[in-house]
């Protein structure tokens, strides 16, 4: 199994035209050190363990050496912040390293994040801190593990040198995965310039979307495709209460991933309102908004792609969105309930679960996976008792119209309710180990639980808990 010094790089991304992307070299970090290797995935990818990497891997992860032959890359693209176009933005501190083969043939795009700065990086350091580079290896797998598209994080380093955010903190750097970190806004930037955005709807349908080459307008079956697993990624982002916190379109992944971990949080008590960012005043990315503004994204991207065919076929794309979102949402909320067949006026059952939920911010998390054990019980989790009390009659009256075993519904509802998430405290508790102590086991630790969400593991079920006081008091900003 083959070392960073040994992989072998097969670009795709880096055969488009110099005009996608600047060379750039990392900046070295002084005195690296290693804080997390993802086992898992790096045995997934058929790369050497961390005793074979040993003792270059932070040096690696890092961006201190690189692979042989690598020619790093940092890509251009545009977008919308905030719902305003942002013009030119691009890998400000992210960095392509290696584009690599594995043996099973899958092919992956390597990145280092906080790896110093680029042509894009404005006036910004190119740097990530510590505290949301822990914050997105951990949700990368988190999400990974509850079974949702995303960006993977294959290791971490750090290193003593000093980075400036509201306050002094220190440097640190991911090495995150994905078949590919093409974003909308990498369509937005070219919009302008028909044979480049040809050229990269190409690749993209050659590389990631092979099945769109045979349509009769393969730029409309792509954008089709799009919409599609965008509506799926966003209907299990709400299934499991994750918050993005910024979808701004140049953070949406061409391939339905979610992309970009940064003021991101997974609800405890739920709100329908609940805005996990706190520089987003006016709460464009809140929990309850997030589904519009996943198709908000994806007319910015047809716009984009408009050049490339008519515009009855975009709409009709962006018309199916609405439906698809739906049909998901509601097949994840008919798992989570534990039936088999879904009735429209379930709607109705749903409707009125949320409202008592929000009303009394119940733990969206605790709720769902105890529903079955305890039932009625968890009566005492609602300011409105009796009200939850009518809920739950209903309910069971709506589990009776089906014949189900309820050992087998339980079994099957703990596949879809996660026991554990990563909650802000535990990310944060995390974080203050590693900062505070020097010590990552608490890191791998939660990245070994939370790898198997739906699993009992009684080992971990201080993860399970619900959070501390002190967790509503953990802000989350676009500084990172
Ligand atoms: P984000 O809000 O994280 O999606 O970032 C928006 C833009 O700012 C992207 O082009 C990023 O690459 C860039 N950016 C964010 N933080 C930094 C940083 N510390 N240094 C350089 N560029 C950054
Ligand atoms: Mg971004
Ligand atoms: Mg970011």
């Amino acid at each position: 199994k083959p070392t960073f010094d040994q992989i072998l790089l097969t670009p795709r991304f880096g055969r488009l035209p110099g005009h996608f992307y600047s060379r750039i070299q990392p900046t070295p970090l002084p005195s690296p050190y290693l804080i997390a290797w993802n086992t898992e995935l790096a045995s997934e990818m058929g790369l050497a363990s961390e005793a074979e990497q040993h003792p270059l891997l932070a040096n690696y992860l890092c961006g201190n050496r690189l692979p042989q032959g690598s020619e790093p890359i940092a890509s251009v693209y545009s977008g919308h912040q905030f719902g305003v176009n942002a013009g030119q933005l691009g890998d400000g501190r992210a960095i392509l390293i290696a584009e690599y083969l594995a043996p099973n043939g899958q092919h992956w795009e390597m990145q280092l994040k906080g790896a110093g700065p680029t042509p894009y990086s404005r006036r910004a350091d190119g740097r990530a801190v510590l505290r949301s580079s822990i914050r997105e290896y951990l949700c990368s797998e988190a999400m990974h593990g509850l079974g949702i598209a995303t960006t993977r994080a294959l290791g971490m380093a750090g290193s003593a040198q000093g980075v400036w955010r509201e306050s002094l903190e220190t440097a640190a750097v991911v090495l995150r995965t994905a078949p590919s970190f093409v974003r909308f806004g990498h369509f937005e930037h070219y919009r302008h310039d028909v044979d480049s955005l040809r050229t990269l709807a190409d690749w993209v349908i050659e590389y990631h979307y092979p099945d769109c080459a045979a349509a009769s307008n393969p730029y409309v079956a792509l954008l089709a495709n799009v919409v599609e697993r965008t509506a799926l990624m966003i209907a299990q982002w709400q299934a499991v209460g994750f918050c993005h916190g910024v979808m701004n379109s140049d953070n949406m992944s061409i391939l339905g991933l979610t992309l970009d971990y940064g003021p991101f949080g997974f609800m405890d008590g739920f709100d329908a309102g609940h805005i996990c960012n706190h520089s987003d005043d006016s709460g464009r990315y809140a929990y309850q908004q997030q589904p519009e503004i996943g198709l908000w994204n994806l007319h910015v991207l047809a716009q984009a792609l408009l050049p490339l065919m008519d515009k009855a076929s975009a709409l009709h794309a962006l018309q199916q969105y609405q439906g698809q979102f739906e049909n998901h949402f509601a097949d994840l909320l008919r798992q989570k309930l534990g039936l088999l067949h879904w009735q429209e006026s379930d709607w109705h059952l749903i409707t009125t679960l949320f409202e008592l939920m929000h009303a009394s911010r119940c733990d969206w998390t605790y709720f769902w996976r105890n529903l079955p054990q305890l039932g009625a019980e968890l009566r005492d989790h609602f300011q409105d008792r009796g009200a939850f009390d009518i809920w739950f009659t209903n309910y069971q009256i709506r589990l009776g119209s089906e014949i189900h075993d309820p050992t087998e519904r339980q079994v099957a509802m703990n596949r879809v309710n996660p026991k554990y998430i990563l909650r802000n405290h535990l990310a944060e508790i995390a974080i203050r180990k590693a900062r505070d102590e020097g010590d990552f086991k608490e890191i791998k630790a939660l990245q070994q639980c939370l790898m198997h969400p739906f699993d009992e593991q009684p080992h971990f079920d201080h993860y399970a808990a619900l959070p501390p006081e002190w967790a509503a008091q953990i802000g989350v900003s676009c500084s990172s």
